[in-house]
């Protein structure tokens, strides 16, 4: 049985959080604020944002058919996976499983917060074995990871492993679809009001082209919400944020389109650097990046360095021997690293 309240460090469970003077006032029309301590200079920036960036969420919750109420905004998905630990994880003594190899935060996140990550190797196709992830479970084990589409290998996780381990682990499922925009499978966005224990992440730095403007989106059922907001900073995303936000939702049309393009992008780079020589494998991909093993990467990759090109060498990492991952750029940022990757000798 999945008992929230049994899975919360008692702490949060038990705080009273801070109530700022924006919270605390709501309703009537007000045209004099002198209850925040702000200038009455300099406006709008002398102003506290909204605390709860209810306008920014009404309008990703029509976008992303979401109730309001069950979206969390973070500065960039990095906030909402630091909270998860905050919020559920007791230091030195509660875990998290992870998948390997996977985005860097998450182990990076238990870390600093002094929780144990058990990381479970994918398999050969880089997709999970629910049982394995499963097993590696205990009763400190609070959150399990997972990434679909993954990075660094750009696959989707199979979706049946996927609900199996929501079906049947009582802790929180936090699964990261930064780059769902990019791909074709169903998201799983759609399904948190089918399952308690599930915590979706979005992100504006990938699809939406505004990794500058760090904001990040956590979707999950209310009572889940609702602790993310106790434990958040009172005024965690700045105003100039929450206005490019909304301008660049306005622009869904562009997005589409940068999308399609991005895609046509994948499918003729990866198929390029699949022709090369020096390449020995290109790996499947629905994100706007793929991994490609090399017969010498680190040499190809110092290559491209001198050549002004920056890929991620991710050949030190588990499972990724020779490989590198190429994010999808413009159509002339392609044919740049295509034809240095032509000239390798
Ligand atoms: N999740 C994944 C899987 C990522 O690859 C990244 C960034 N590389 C993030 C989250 C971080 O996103 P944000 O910019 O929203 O913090």
């Amino acid at each position: 049985m999945f008992d929230l309240k049994s899975l919360v460090r008692p702490n949060i469970w038990a705080l009273k959080p801070y109530s700022s003077a924006r919270d605390e006032y709501s309703g009537k029309e007000a045209h004099t604020f002198l209850d925040a301590n702000e200038s009455p200079y300099n406006n709008p920036y002398n102003r506290y944002p909204d605390p709860l960036q209810r306008e920014l969420k009404q309008q990703i919750a029509v976008l992303k058919e979401i109730r309001p109420e069950q979206i969390f905004l973070g500065n960039g998905s990095d906030e909402a996976i630091d909270l998860v630990f905050r919020i559920f994880c007791t230091p030195g003594r509660d875990n998290v499983v992870s998948i390997e190899p996977s985005y860097g935060m998450y182990e990076v996140c238990a870390d600093i917060n002094n929780i144990e990550c058990r990381k479970v190797l994918l398999n050969s196709r880089f997709d999970i074995e629910s049982e394995r992830l499963l097993e590696v479970c205990n009763e400190r084990t609070k959150v399990i990871f997972l990434c679909t589409p993954n990075n660094p290998t750009g696959n989707t996780l199979n979706s049946g492993e996927i609900k199996n381990i929501l079906d049947r682990f009582n802790g929180i499922v936090v699964i990261d679809e930064a780059y769902g925009e990019f791909s074709d499978q169903p998201l799983w966005r759609n399904e948190i009001n089918r399952y308690p224990n599930l915590i979706v992440l979005n992100t504006l730095s990938k699809a939406w082209a505004s990794a500058g403007i760090r904001l990040g989106m956590a979707f999950a059922q209310v009572d889940i919400i609702a602790l993310f907001n106790k434990v958040k900073y009172p005024y965690n995303i700045n105003i100039l944020t929450q206005q490019k936000a909304k301008d660049i939702l306005n622009r869904r049309l562009d997005i589409e389109d940068w999308i399609k393009q991005t895609k046509n992008e994948r499918l003729s780079l990866m198929y390029a650097v699949n022709e090369l020589d020096i390449c020995e494998q290109v790996f499947p991909s629905e994100a706007n990046f793929f991994l490609a093993r090399f017969k010498n990467a680190n040499s190809v990759y110092d290559y491209l360095v001198n050549q002004g090109i920056i890929v991620r060498n991710r050949s030190q990492v588990k499972l990724c021997d020779e490989c590198l991952r190429i994010t999808i750029g413009s159509p002339q940022e392609n044919t740049a690293l295509l034809s240095a990757l032509r000239q390798f000798k």
